[in-house]
């Protein structure tokens, strides 16, 4: 599956149509939520019941509020890991307006027409940028920007399955946040800050828009933009992240990128924007879809580690320099844990083969090995 994104030209109409379709699918969220905890199928058939009484439900295509129930449901899963897994948890708040800007057409109701146009089951006909063809198309949600309205396209493609990968081709990388990325190959890249370096016209706006009266003309103008400066700040982040991903999956068939506890990482306030920034988590899935072959890696120690002789160089984050006094080996420390990330993940690649042969056997060994080598398969 996946997704592409292109810009939709509503008329006047349509975007009054886009509006309360949000609003009645807002309506059904907050309905539902205030009779929680219910099961998927509770919700659906409340739903069903809901528009006998509710007449003006029927206004809406009904696989758009069924997705409602499933983002409900979705939400309370989501909720239940995160506490499993020991954190703290809320509980889901009530959708305002502002923060309520998609909705979504799963399986029907939808369409590419002759004349390149996106056709939406009680909506109609929509003016789209079809920038690329799609076809299989499973899902498509209706996003809105800013004042910028978006079709997200979910569709089923098939990839050709590459059996040989060139484990010659291989590099692995390092993330951080003094830069963006240093991999094995001794190629670094600077981390460019896109929302640091807004954060003055970010905050000049935002005082702005706490000084303007609710709901008046300057306010509406004041929130416009802010929202401008919050796009291209993604923008800029985007493409930059686009950018990094094509280079990498253009010039290596193997990537090793450390596996990242982010969601842990950014408990630490003051690196927790800095995180965010840098945006890993969505360089992580560029890649994913973009390269033959991502895989992620257990990043305990790899800064510590010398990537020489192994021996263990204790250092803080302040420190820059790797200097092995074993093996006298003074390298970069970014690029002496990007080498740690190529060869653990080298290593694993040999033991995921050795599997692949006698299986029964090597079991147990891999097991142990893998614990001692940190690797996660
Ligand atoms: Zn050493």
């Amino acid at each position: 599956m996946r997704n592409y994104k292109f810009r939709l030209y509503p008329t006047a109409l349509q975007e009054r149509q886009f509006v309360e379709t949000l609003d009645g699918c807002r309506w059904v969220y907050n309905y539902l939520l205030d009779r929680q905890p219910l099961s998927r199928e509770d919700m659906q058939f409340m739903l069903t019941e809901l528009k006998i009484t509710e007449p003006f439900l029927r206004n809406y295509h009904s696989k758009v509020l069924q997705m409602v129930c499933h983002q409900i449901d979705t939400a309370n899963k989501a909720l239940r890991a995160l506490k499993k897994n020991g954190h703290k948890i809320g509980k889901l708040r009530y959708a305002r307006s502002e923060d309520y800007n998609s909705f979504t057409y799963n399986q029907s109701g939808f369409d590419i027409t002759i004349d390149n146009k996106l056709w939406l089951s009680k909506i109609g006909k929509i003016a789209i940028r079809l920038h690329r063809k799609v076809s299989n198309i499973k899902q498509v949600k209706v996003k809105r920007e800013g004042k910028k309205w978006y079709a997200i396209i979910c569709c089923q493609i098939t990839m050709p399955i590459t059996k040989f990968v060139d484990s010659k081709k291989s590099v692995g990388i390092d993330v951080g946040i003094t830069k963006f990325a240093h991999d094995s190959d001794g190629h670094e890249i600077g981390n460019p800050q896109f929302l640091k370096k807004m954060l003055n016209p970010l905050k000049r706006a935002s005082r702005r828009l706490s000084r303007r009266q609710k709901g008046s003309c300057n306010y509406e103008k004041a929130k416009t933009r802010l929202q401008i400066l919050h796009e291209k700040i993604r923008n800029k982040r985007n493409d930059f992240l686009h950018k990094v991903s094509r280079y990498y999956s253009k010039h290596y068939d193997l990537i090793f990128l450390e596996k990242l506890r982010v969601l842990n990482m950014t408990k630490n306030h003051s690196l927790a924007r800095a995180i965010l920034d840098s945006g890993w988590i969505t360089f992580g899935s560029m890649l994913r879809y973009k390269a033959t072959q991502v895989i992620e890696i257990l990043a305990t120690n790899t800064s510590i580690d010398c990537s020489k002789c192994g021996n263990k160089v204790p250092k803080s984050l302040a420190v820059r320099i790797h200097r092995c006094n074993k093996c006298q080996l003074v390298l970069d420390r970014d690029y002496n844990a990007a080498l740690n990330i190529l060869q653990r993940g080298l290593k694993s690649l040999l033991l995921m083969e050795r599997e692949e042969v006698t299986p029964v056997e090597t079991e147990r060994s891999l097991k142990q090995e893998s614990e001692a080598t940190g690797i996660v398969r």
